[in-house]
């Protein structure tokens, strides 16, 4: 067999009517001898940092599950990471996770271009090709790119089992969030552990700016590690996405604009230069996006401190969680857009409502009933 060449991205045929396309945009953790490990200790290359651990078996199951072509990169994220914008400042990392990374501290543009060339052109055209080549048989590929996240990241514990990240877009993660929170085993994220809308990034380049549905699934390292769970896991995300994708609104150009504008007059803000952003959005178009990422910031933070309880929100300020999910509920509600209540609940929760009472709400004292209830009478 003629050996794989780490530059020409993993094709998995499957059929290109199927209208999907699976992308896995950091399935390896190779680097050619020539780069010496960027300086790197082999264990090193083994973490996160290098690839994202179990995503390539996730994304090929899926693949051969639905009958959907999947394209998979081939090198490492170290080298240069193809799900990001080509002026974005981590587009080579230097520093990953807290580990230097030698062959990478002293790049410079040319160093980069040729890494460009070598590996992320060649990974970027073929999701092109493959999109090029579903449109031309009149059908509108879903775009589900597949990544695994670090369950800790610098001593941080994260909760999530998967994490849903999408930008405007939410044709495909709303109803993936809800089948994948309905079984209630799942800790389901809504852009977390990161935010979906990153200008430039895969999804941004080749779905969003098209038009195309999309979502990109995040899971959790340790739950994916070993092959086995990996071919479970694929499995079960086709289970959930088959009822979804089989949705004509989901193979349907539609464009939504991307949050993303905002989110670099934002950065701007907390000191990197953006000159043009900062022009071409004024004041009063950025507020709704403002008003959105304080809410986002509401719920994260809310979401961290489940030491505090309802009651003691409601004793205090009148509104608690569920509230909160019910302006949610009605604001989606207004919007033509209808939530269960369920659902509103387990956006604000990030798990179903019923699972964080388990997990986290306390047995109410008699003091905090008693304002409690003192509260109601004030209330009516
Ligand atoms: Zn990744």
């Amino acid at each position: 067999m003629k050996p794989t060449k780490i530059e020409e991205p993993e094709l998995i045929g499957g059929d290109v009517g199927s209208g999907v396309l699976i992308l896995c945009d950091h399935a390896s953790n190779a680097i050619p001898a020539e780069f010496g490990n960027l300086g790197l200790a082999e264990a090193e290359l083994e973490r996160h940092i290098a690839h994202d651990i179990g995503a390539a078996e996730v994304a090929r199951t899926l693949a051969r599950t639905l009958g959907a072509p999947a394209i998979l990169s081939r090198f490492s994220r170290l080298l240069i990471d193809p799900n990001r914008g080509r002026d974005d400042p981590t587009l080579v990392m230097r520093i990953a996770d807290g580990a230097i990374i030698p062959g990478n501290a002293a790049i410079d543009e040319t160093g980069i271009e040729a890494r460009l060339e070598r590996f992320y052109r060649p990974y970027d055209d073929a999701i092109t090709g493959a999109i090029e080549a579903s449109l031309e048989t009149d059908s509108v590929p879903a775009i589900i790119s597949i990544h695994s996240f670090t369950p800790s990241l610098r001593g941080r514990a994260r909760p999530w089992h998967c994490g849903l990240l999408f930008d405007a877009d939410e044709r495909i993660a709303k109803p993936l969030i809800a089948a994948l929170s309905a079984s209630g085993d799942l800790i389901v994220g809504a852009n977390e552990p990161y935010d979906g809308a990153l200008a430039g990034d895969t999804l941004d380049r080749h779905a969003g700016s098209r038009g195309l549905a999309n979502v990109l699934v995040e899971i959790r390292q340790d739950l994916i590690a070993s092959q086995e769970e990996a071919v479970n896991w694929g499995e079960r995300l086709a289970l959930a996405l088959r009822p979804i994708l089989a949705e004509p609104r989901v193979h349907r150009i539609e464009f939504h604009a991307s949050r993303t504008r905002a989110g670099r007059a934002l950065s701007k803000n907390a000191g990197a230069v953006d000159q043009a952003a900062s022009t071409e959005a004024s004041f009063a178009d950025l507020m709704p996006a403002l008003e959105a990422s304080v809410y986002r910031r509401l719920v994260a933070h809310l979401r961290e401190r489940t030491d505090v309880q309802n009651i003691d929100l409601m004793n205090l300020a009148g509104f608690c969680r569920n509230c909160l999910s019910n302006w949610l509920k009605d604001a989606a509600d207004a919007a033509g857009q209808p939530l269960s209540k369920e659902e509103s609940r387990a956006l604000v929760y990030g798990m179903p409502y019923e699972e964080w009472r388990v997990r986290y709400q306390k047995e109410a004292t008699e003091v905090q009933k008693a304002a409690f209830a003192a509260g109601a009478a004030h209330r009516q």
